[in-house]
């Protein structure tokens, strides 16, 4: 299933405006980050934009929205899978295929052998080598806020809203998305969000070949790497769609693979196969459970989106409510404590405590980075993903793309 790279619902009259903005005026282009966070409409946030260093290493990468395999000609990925490879069980075969479609598989959802959560919810790895998933948080009366297949073009009214509350959440980004929409990327780590992959081209990962598992997840760090110059250490299966095979993978990655407890099934609505009202039932079955005690031990996490303009709007209608239920609404990584949310050590997260006392922001070495320039990210984009960036020297690198932008 390929996620729409065009996803606000349009009303007629809108669709027609954008025709006539299309046809007759052109459509508004943003030239930078702080430009694109700037743009209300729809229409025009989603206009599509140049970007050079992402134009100048798209050889790089798979083919955006296509199923992600090695390039042939990309040494440093084979030279890292042949050495994760060796980590990854062999005995552990593809389930169905990227699609979703199980209907030719055996698997025994009872004894479970691979703890594949899709079918049977497990979070805990067979192969003791692997850490547990990350389901719920440990921080009582705690929400693990953050939403999936992000960036999304036409965010700004939500992330507008999100810092009008000085709320940071985490960000389950879609490496092909990045490419297409870097500067609404940059808006999210620049405003202090959390980000994590969530895969290259957003299909089944138990599905592929364990290669091509490591290629999704591969290019989608390389991805948020070329925009946001950091490289992520935690990921979200698309579906939840995991096992011990995948997560050998993620593992030798680097990755922490994060799930959920509680499915507000709002991505279903915009394929009609949900109502809105029960993904606001689902919503307030949740508060609900905070209000009975459910979480008086121990914190959770919801499966929620910026995937579209209702996924978005039904995340500020319920924002009030969450954050009256919960203590506390912490980005993941914030409610693990983990405040190197990054392979970089020039950012950090503040620790829970912090964070509850009101230093909500993450930090960064570089200051460049919260310029809202947009170049100061392409700096770091020549990079690799093992690189770790000397934070002096990114400052100097920085400042040389500055003095040459204006
Ligand atoms: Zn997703």
């Amino acid at each position: 299933m390929l996620l729409p790279v065009f996803s606000p619902k349009l009303t007629p009259n809108a669709i027609l405006v954008g025709l006539i903005t299309f046809s007759s005026v052109h459509a508004r282009t943003a030239t930078s980050e702080a430009d694109e966070a700037q743009i209300t409409d729809p229409v025009e946030e989603c206009t599509a934009y140049y970007y050079a260093p992402v134009s100048n290493a798209l050889d790089g990468f798979p083919t955006i929205w296509q199923p992600a395999t090695i390039l042939s000609n990309d040494t440093e990925a084979q030279s890292i899978w042949a050495n994760i490879s060796q980590s990854v069980p062999t005995n552990i075969y593809p389930h169905g295929d990227i699609y979703g479609d199980w209907n030719d598989t055996t698997y025994n959802v009872a004894e479970d052998p691979d703890c594949w959560w899709t079918r049977s919810l497990c979070t805990t790895p067979k192969l003791s080598s692997l850490p547990p998933d990350v389901a719920s948080v440990p921080e009582p009366e705690t929400m693990g806020y953050g939403f999936d297949d992000g960036p999304n073009c036409s965010h700004n009214a939500f992330y507008d809203y999100l810092l009008e509350q000085n709320q940071k959440a985490t960000m389950f980004f879609i490496g092909s998305n990045v490419l297409d929409w870097p500067f609404e990327a940059q808006r999210a780590i620049d405003e202090g969000h959390e980000i994590c992959a969530h895969t290259w081209s957003h299909h089944y990962m138990t599905g592929f070949s364990s290669e091509d598992a490591f290629a999704e997840l591969y290019y989608s760090m390389k991805a948020i790497k070329l925009v946001l110059g950091v490289t992520p250490t935690c990921w979200r299966p698309p579906f939840g769609d995991v096992d011990d095979r995948i997560r050998a993978i993620a593992e030798g990655l680097g990755l922490q693979t994060i799930i959920w407890q509680y499915d507000s099934f709002d991505w279903e609505e915009q394929a009609g196969n949900i109502t809105a009202a029960q993904v606001y039932a689902n919503y307030d079955n949740f508060i609900a459970r905070v209000e009975n005690g459910t979480f008086d031990s121990e914190g959770s996490i919801m499966l929620t989106h910026e995937l579209n303009n209702f996924t978005m709007q039904t995340a500020v209608t319920y924002y009030p409510k969450l954050k009256d239920a919960f203590k506390h609404l912490v980005p993941v990584g914030v409610a693990l404590n983990k405040t190197q949310p990054y392979v970089e050590t020039n950012y950090s997260l503040p620790t829970f405590e912090e964070y509850i006392s009101g230093n909500t922001t993450t930090n960064s070495s570089s200051s460049t980075n919260s310029t809202s320039s947009g170049t100061s990210h392409s700096s770091s984009s020549s990079a690799t993903l093992t690189h770790t960036i000397n934070s002096p020297l990114l400052a100097l690198i920085s400042l040389a793309v500055l003095t040459l932008a204006f």
